[in-house]
């Protein structure tokens, strides 16, 4: 195995022409696992880390390299909700947002706060320069993406309005070092318009649409609009059966979850 280790972006763009079907190393709290095991074995990869335009946050954008413990302080208050139950210490450490978004794993705990807040994907090439991707044009289905062979992700972007008010939280087997079995992330905006999003019960990430209409009329919604909230949320979402969790249940906890991250935004209104 060959690795490269190029130091600006521009380099990563000519390696990844140079270098065709070359993996991407970030932290490697992915891909490791994926060779170790041996499901992978990328004959070239070019390895992130020394790359410090990958490493920039603020100003509406999080770089793809920035990794899960710089993002525990992050200002907005689901990312960093999320950020904290990445993993353990180690993997916060040195896994990145860029990272979960190339693997674009139905799991992924990054992936609903990006479909809440409506963020864009920032990806580059040689050839055709810099494109923004809305998120749910980018993730496509399980573990895959519409990133070219040559192109890198090389930021979040963000709208100019993310409300302070989100909430994130996940359900897993045990409460620490757990993959999601359903994850998911409310923001409120101060007009009163709610995004529901999801993870881990559809091949990607996605947003309860229907269920946000209902709850973006009410200022003050009873217990029987919440409980029609949470109803939607369950019909809205598209989970499987897997060694994790049952349909079922995904489809019960999805909407019980994403009612009690709506009454703590609504609770702080
Ligand atoms: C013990 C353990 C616990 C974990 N817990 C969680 C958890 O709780 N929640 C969760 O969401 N994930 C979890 N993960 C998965 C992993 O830590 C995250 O997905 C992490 O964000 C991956 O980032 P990374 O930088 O390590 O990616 P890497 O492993 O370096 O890369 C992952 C994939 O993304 C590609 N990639 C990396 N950077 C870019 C880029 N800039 N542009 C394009 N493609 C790129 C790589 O080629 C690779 O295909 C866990 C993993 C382990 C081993």
């Amino acid at each position: 195995m060959e690795i490269v280790r190029p130091s600006t972006l521009d380099e990563v763009l000519s390696a990844r022409v140079e270098m065709p079907g070359a993996e991407l190393l970030a932290g490697g709290t992915d891909l490791m696992v994926e060779i170790n095991f041996g499901h992978a074995c990328p004959e070239h990869v070019i390895a992130l880390r020394r790359v410090d335009d990958l490493k920039d946050e603020g100003d509406g954008r999080i770089g793809a390299g920035v990794t899960w413990a710089r993002l525990e302080s992050s200002d907005h208050r689901a990312l960093a909700q999320l950020a904290r139950t990445v993993g353990s210490p180690q993997i916060r450490a040195a896994g990145t947002i860029g990272g979960n978004i190339g693997t674009s794993s139905p799991a992924g705990d990054g992936l609903p706060w990006l479909a809440a807040v409506d963020a864009e994907i920032e990806v580059a090439s040689q050839a055709r320069g810099v494109r923004r991707v809305p998120w749910n044009g980018f993730f496509t289905g399980v573990k895959r993406n519409t990133l070219e062979p040559d192109e890198v992700v090389v930021a979040v972007v963000l709208p100019d309005e993310v409300p302070a008010n989100q909430e994130f939280a996940k359900i897993g087997r045990r409460s620490a070092m757990v993959i999601s079995t359903v994850s998911a992330c409310v923001v409120r905006y101060d007009d009163g318009r709610v995004h529901v999003a999801l993870g881990s019960v559809a091949p990607t990430p996605l947003r309860a649409t229907r269920a946000e209409e209902l709850i973006a009329a009410e200022r003050d919604p009873s217990k029987a609009t919440l409980a029609e909230f949470s109803r939607l949320v369950a019909e809205e979402v598209r989970p499987i059966t897997d060694l994790r969790s049952t349909e079922a249940y995904r489809r019960h906890a999805s909407g019980i979850l994403s009612r009690r991250l709506l009454e703590r935004c609504l609770a702080r209104c």
